[in-house]
């Protein structure tokens, strides 16, 4: 069901944004754009500085040096009840005291509801938007956790934000309520179409969720992508062992690929084996001779196909329900193959130069 009120679309800028308290840096000098419409993620381990950057754009923090603006707008000196954000947080903090219907009916303390419609029925859309329809008369103690959050996300709905900003707000939901929790999030953030920053350190959750993936690591971002991209062409070792199982190789560089567009890849020897790899389009300052690392994904490892191809021992595997993780051993080195028939004993196993992403 459409929710009547305007939703002024809006980006997210952060300029070279450094925040420090006291002695702990918990930015350095990030620089973020977040399109009209995105749904923008951040993801990394504790401490990263995902939180300090959410609170940034939210206004409840200033940056030490830099900026952050919305479109072209400057905030320095708007205040976030100013800005048109409208924030989830992990822990629900609904009034307890209130109904479901009150709760929501908070959020538009300082708004009127759009021309020709009731308090109580913008109310009753933002209920049945987050599927709460016909429970505004229950108080939070009487809905499941799944619920208040999507209580707490219609209140923070209720004013039509600009932005909507989101910090692990299903942290504390099980697994199974996670999972149709950020589908229901997704679904409502298209339908409204509006910009949206939210907070994880759940890496299945971002790629699942996000239209781009920032992937953040001791207050610096370390890449930016589509969740793809994060996923398959990861920039740095970091990005590669943070977001997914992988199996990183790493070698001498033969032969550098020189072409900005992939056409001819990179020759690594590792072991006396010859591999090929993606070009990147990054091979400046590269020289053969160089160290080189680069990461398979294990679902991108056939057993006999492939362009490069090596002969691995099969040590040992895990059944995970649709696909079964097995380990194996090539010269010493753990590999990992996702698969679901699983070999045994030795196995040639194989991967395509395109599945092969080198990492800095
Ligand atoms: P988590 O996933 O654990 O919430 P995070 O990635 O959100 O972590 P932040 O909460 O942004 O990380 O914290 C980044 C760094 O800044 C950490 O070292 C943290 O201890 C520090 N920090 C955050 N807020 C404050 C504060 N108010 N005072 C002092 N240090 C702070």
């Amino acid at each position: 069901m459409a929710v009547s009120g305007v939703v002024t679309m809006s980006e997210i800028h952060l300029d070279s944004v450094s925040k420090r308290y006291g002695e702990t840096t918990a930015l350095v000098d990030v620089d973020l754009d977040v399109a009209d419409g995105d749904f923008f993620t951040l993801v990394g381990p504790s401490g990263c500085g995902k939180t300090t950057t959410l609170r940034l754009v939210a206004g409840f923090e200033s940056p030490t040096d830099g900026r952050v603006r919305f479109d072209d707008e400057e905030m320095a000196k708007v205040p976030p009840e100013a800005r048109g954000v409208g924030v989830v947080f992990q822990n629900y903090a609904l009034f307890p005291h209130m109904s479901v219907a009150e709760n929501v009916g908070y959020g538009l303390r300082f708004t009127d509801p759009p021309e020709g419609e009731s308090r109580s029925e913008r109310v009753d859309q933002l209920l049945d938007l987050v599927d709460l329809g016909g429970m505004g008369d229950r108080e939070p103690n009487q809905l499941s956790g799944g619920q208040q959050q999507r209580v707490a996300l219609a209140r923070a709905l209720a004013p039509s934000p600009r932005l909507l900003l989101l910090d692990e707000p299903m942290s504390a939901l099980d697994a199974q309520l996670r999972e149709r929790l950020r589908m229901q999030i997704k679904e409502i953030q298209s339908e409204l179409d509006i910009t949206t920053l939210y907070v994880t350190h759940d890496q299945e959750e971002a790629l699942a969720v996000s239209d781009r993936v920032a992937v953040m690591r001791d207050g610096r971002v370390e890449q930016v992508g589509t969740p793809r991209d994060i996923y398959r062409r990861p920039e740095t070792r970091f990005v590669a062992e943070f977001v997914g199982d992988n199996n990183l190789f790493e070698g001498t560089m033969r032969e550098l690929s020189v072409s900005a567009d992939e056409t001819k890849g990179y020759l690594v020897d590792v072991d006396s084996e010859e591999f090929r790899v993606a070009g990147d389009g990054r091979s400046e300052g590269l020289a053969v001779g160089d160290t080189v690392t680069f990461c398979v994904r294990p679902e991108q490892l056939r057993v006999g196909d492939g362009e490069n191809r090596f002969t691995a021992t099969v040590e040992g595997s895990e059944f995970l329900g649709e696909t079964t993780r097995v380990h194996l051993d090539w010269k010493g080195r753990s590999v990992t193959l996702r698969t679901t028939d699983v070999p045994s004993g030795a196995v040639e196993l194989g991967f395509d130069a395109d599945d092969a992403w080198r990492v800095s």
